[in-house]
C-alpha cells in the first residue's frame, strides 16, 4: 500500500535531483570574466625605485607630467624624488 508519506519522500527525491541538475549550469564556467572597474583594481605596477609590483589601489602615486608614477611605500616615493633631484642637479 502506497502512504501519502511515499509520495512526498519521493517529491524530495525528485527535487534534490532537478537541484543537482540545474545547479552547476546556473554559474557559467569559465565565462565569468572580471568586470573592467575590478580588472583595473588588478593592474600591477613596478615601482622605479625598488622595482617591486604593487597593485594600483595600494600604491602611493605620484604625479609626473602627463605620467603617474606608483610607488610600494612613502619611502620609495621620498626616494624617487631626492634621486631626482640629484639628476638634475647634475645635468645643469
Ligand atoms: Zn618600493
Amino acid at each position: 500500500m502506497m502512504g501519502p508519506l511515499r509520495i512526498v519522500i519521493l517529491l524530495v527525491l525528485l527535487y534534490i535531483l532537478y537541484r543537482l541538475l540545474t545547479g552547476p549550469k546556473k554559474r557559467p564556467a569559465g565565462k565569468a570574466r572580471p568586470e573592467p572597474a575590478a580588472r583595473v583594481t588588478d593592474v600591477l605596477e613596478e615601482d622605479p625605485v625598488c622595482h617591486v609590483c604593487i597593485p594600483r589601489t595600494q600604491a602611493v602615486t605620484m604625479r609626473d607630467g602627463d605620467e603617474t608614477i606608483y610607488f610600494c611605500s612613502r619611502e620609495c616615493l621620498a626616494r624617487y624624488h631626492e634621486e631626482n633631484k640629484k639628476n638634475r642637479a647634475s645635468k645643469t
